[in-house]
C-alpha cells in the first residue's frame, strides 16, 4: 500500500458547517482514482477521547460532544490519526484524509468557523506517544488564518507551521509563519509563495511528517477567493509531495479544510489522489 484514503458516508449525507454538502457525491466521484494501484480507501474511525484529549480541555470536548456534528468531526479525527500511525508504521506513505466539522479553526479549548475539533493536534500527539518522533510540519493553504492549530502548537518549537493568510509574520524563531497572499493572486503566484516560505524552511526544519490543511475556499467564486482556479490545487499537492520525498521520505498527509463548491472538490481530490499514488 502507498496512499490511503479515509472517507466515511456519513460526510456525504449531512449539510455540514460551512462546508455544506460538498462531499454529497464522494467517494463515487472518486471511484475511478481508488482503483489505481497502491490506493485503499479506509472507513475512518471515531476518534477516542483519550487522543482528543491530548489536545483539548475536558470541559471544551465534553461542550463539543452535545453539538449535532460531533459525530462528523470526531471521523475526521480519526481518519488523521489512523492516517499518521500507518504512515509511521510505513503502512503507507501519504494520505488524504477528508475532514467534516474539524481543522484548523480548533484550539485546545475552542473552536469556530466549521471546525469544533483539531486533526493535526491529536494525530501529532498520537505520533509522538506511540512512535517517539518529535518534529512535524504543517502547512496551511486555506484561505483563512489557522488560529486553532496556531494556538495547538504556539509554544511548540517542534512543530513549524506555515500559514498563508492574511499577514507577514515570523514568530518563535522561525518556526510559526504567517504569509499574506493577497486576493487577486494567480496560481503561479501563490506556488511561488509556497516554493520560498514553505519549501526553504521545511528543508531546514527537517520534520518527519508534513501535515497540509488544504482548503479549496481560495478558488475564484468560493467564499475565500483569493482569484485561483482548479489546477492550483494538484499542482499543489504534487509539488508538496516531491518535497516531502526530498526531506522525509515521501510522509505527507492533506486534511480538506474549507471550500463549499462541490464541483471543485469532485474536480480535484481524485487528481490529488492520482497525484498521490504516483511511485
Ligand atoms: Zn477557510
Ligand atoms: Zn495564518
Amino acid at each position: 500500500m502507498r496512499t490511503g484514503v479515509f472517507f466515511h458516508s456519513e460526510f456525504s449525507v449531512k449539510d455540514w458547517p460551512i462546508i455544506g454538502n460538498k462531499f454529497r457525491n464522494f467517494p463515487e466521484v472518486m471511484q475511478q482514482a481508488l482503483f489505481l494501484e497502491g490506493v485503499t480507501l479506509f472507513e475512518s474511525k471515531p476518534a477516542s477521547e483519550e487522543v482528543l484529549l491530548k489536545v483539548h480541555t475536558r470541559t471544551y470536548l465534553d461542550e463539543v460532544k452535545k453539538a449535532w456534528y460531533y459525530t462528523g468531526a470526531s471521523l475526521a479525527v480519526g481518519g488523521c490519526v489512523e492516517a499518521a500511525a500507518k504512515i509511521a508504521k510505513a503502512e503507507l506513505i501519504n494520505g488524504l484524509v477528508f475532514s467534516v466539522a474539524a481543522g484548523h479553526h480548533a484550539g485546545p479549548s475552542s473552536g469556530g468557523g466549521g471546525t469544533y475539533l483539531s486533526c493535526t493536534g491529536p494525530a501529532i500527539a498520537h505520533v509522538r506517544d506511540t512512535f517517539g518522533q518529535r518534529r512535524f510540519a504543517i502547512l496551511d493553504t486555506d484561505s483563512h488564518h489557522g488560529n486553532g492549530t496556531r494556538a495547538v502548537f504556539q509554544d511548540d518549537p517542534d512543530v513549524l507551521h506555515v500559514c498563508f493568510c492574511d499577514d507577514d509574520i515570523v514568530e518563535e524563531e522561525g518556526t510559526k509563519i504567517d504569509v499574506d497572499v493577497g486576493y487577486r493572486t494567480t496560481n503561479e503566484e501563490y506556488l511561488e509563495n509556497v516554493r520560498n516560505e514553505f519549501f526553504k524552511r521545511v528543508r531546514e526544519f527537517g520534520p518527519f511528517m508534513i501535515f497540509h490543511n488544504l482548503g479549496h475556499d481560495t478558488n475564484e467564486l468560493d467564499y475565500g477567493d483569493r482569484g485561483l482556479t482548479q489546477l492550483f490545487f494538484p499542482r499543489l499537492a504534487e509539488e508538496v509531495k516531491k518535497c516531502a520525498e526530498e526531506v522525509c521520505e515521501g510522509r505527507y498527509i492533506i486534511i480538506t479544510h474549507g471550500g463549499y463548491l462541490a464541483d471543485v472538490a469532485e474536480n480535484i481530490f481524485p487528481r490529488i489522489i492520482e497525484i498521490l499514488a504516483r511511485p
